[in-house]
Order: structure tokens, then sequence, then C-alpha cells
């Protein structure tokens, strides 16, 4: 009964994949098998120092930096987090982040993460966008593997304009200064993962981490779902 239930549900109100738009089949969750196969991979959650450690690693040493996907030109995934962060598909977001969660099950570090903390966004863009997708990100982590998402111990002091078509330097000078920690006390000594949705030059998770490292004792990890060849 239940099979035939389910069949009528896909019948009468098709569900579509956020990647291709092609109906979904039942067992299919969010995008399609195709999709799914299309995403490219970074693996950098195998390697021992992976290029995206060297790219936010610059006066401060990251324990562990790892990113999902590539965010190709023209990729299915370019299309998945632009919907994720711009178009409130937040299901799309919440869905990557379980896949990866499936590969993070098998690094022992992420049971040594003290706090989650998602890259703040300013209130004010919070409030325009509704939603902050590192936040949903890093409750979909934290609930998986039991750590707690902290949003009060970083915050952002200045508004910035959107970075995408500055220049390297430009997108530097911009986002200079513009995180402090807030409780300096709580964060001593711990281990903290910093997620982002995506990094591209890596200059607001530098400036994130060049905060954060005035902490004493503090460890530093990076999480991102995309990120750039
Ligand atoms: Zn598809």
């Amino acid at each position: 009964m239940i099979n035939i239930f389910s069949v009528m549900i896909h019948t009468l109100l098709p569900r579509y994949c956020y990647g291709c738009e092609d109906v979904l089949v039942e067992a299919e969750e969010v995008i399609c098998l195709d999709c799914l196969l299309e995403l490219n991979k970074t693996h950098n959650l195998h390697e021992t120092e992976s290029e995206l450690t060297k790219k936010v690693s610059f006066s401060f040493n990251v324990e562990n930096a790892v990113s999902f996907i590539y965010f190709d030109s023209d990729s299915i995934a370019r299309k998945l987090i632009h919907r994720f962060k711009y178009e409130e598909d937040i299901i799309i977001g919440k869905y990557l982040t379980r896949l990866f969660c499936q590969e993070l099950k098998q690094k022992d570090w992420i049971k040594d993460i003290d706090y989650i903390i998602p890259l703040p966004l300013h209130w004010l863009k919070k409030v325009k966008r509704g939603y902050n997708q590192s936040e949903i990100i890093s409750n979909i982590i934290g609930k998986e593997f039991d750590i707690k998402v902290k949003t009060n111990y970083l915050k952002r002091i200045k508004y910035t304009q959107s970075q995408t078509k500055k220049s390297r330097e430009k997108r530097w000078d911009n986002v200079k200064g513009i995180f402090r920690v807030i409780n300096q006390d709580k964060l001593k000594n711990k281990h903290i993962l910093l997620v982002d949705d995506i990094v591209t030059t890596g200059s607001s998770i530098y400036s994130c981490i060049n905060e954060l490292s005035k902490v004493e004792g503090i460890k530093i990890s990076v999480l991102t779902l995309a990120s750039t060849n």
C-alpha cells in the first residue's frame, strides 16, 4: 500500500532536480543521480596537507582545511551553491553537507573539535538574505557530530559589498579587520572549526583566522562546502 501511495504522490506531485531540473525518481533526493555523479569532489579530506590548507595558512598554520566539491565554471556545483546562497534553496546546502558528513566520519580529527564557528555575516546582510548559509552548514555538522555551534564568539563588525567582482588585492583590503572575537576566554586552548559555504581567494576566511589566532592556545580547522580549483 505504501509503495502505491508513494508512486501516486510522485506522479501527482513530481519533484525536480535542483541541478538539471529533470523529474526526480523516488530514490533520488534534491538532485538526480546524473548531477550527483557530475559533482567534482576535491578529495582533499584525504590529503595530509591540502591546497586549501596552504591557501588559508599565511601567518598561522591551520590544523586541517577541507572542502567537499570544486566550484568549476558552468558546473552543476556552481549552480547548486548559487541557489543555496542567493535563492533561498536551503535544502541544497543541507543535502550537500549531509553528503560531506558521510566522508567526514572517516576522519578522527573531527572528534577533536570543541566548537564550530560559522563565518559571520554582517547583521544587515543576514536580515536582507534571511539566513546565514554558513550557519546552516554548521548546524548540520554540529548535529551529526554532536559539536556545539557558536554564533556569538566571532562578529563581523563591518558591512562589505560583494567580493565576487573584486581583484585579489581589493578583496583583501575589503576584509582586513572586519571580524572581531567577542569572548577570547571561552576560546582559549580550544580547537575550533571555522565553516563557510565557499572559498575563492580565501581572503574572508583568512581575515577570520587572523583575528581568531590572537586567542591563546587556539587550534583552527577550516571547512567549506565548495572551493575554486
Ligand atoms: Zn539533475
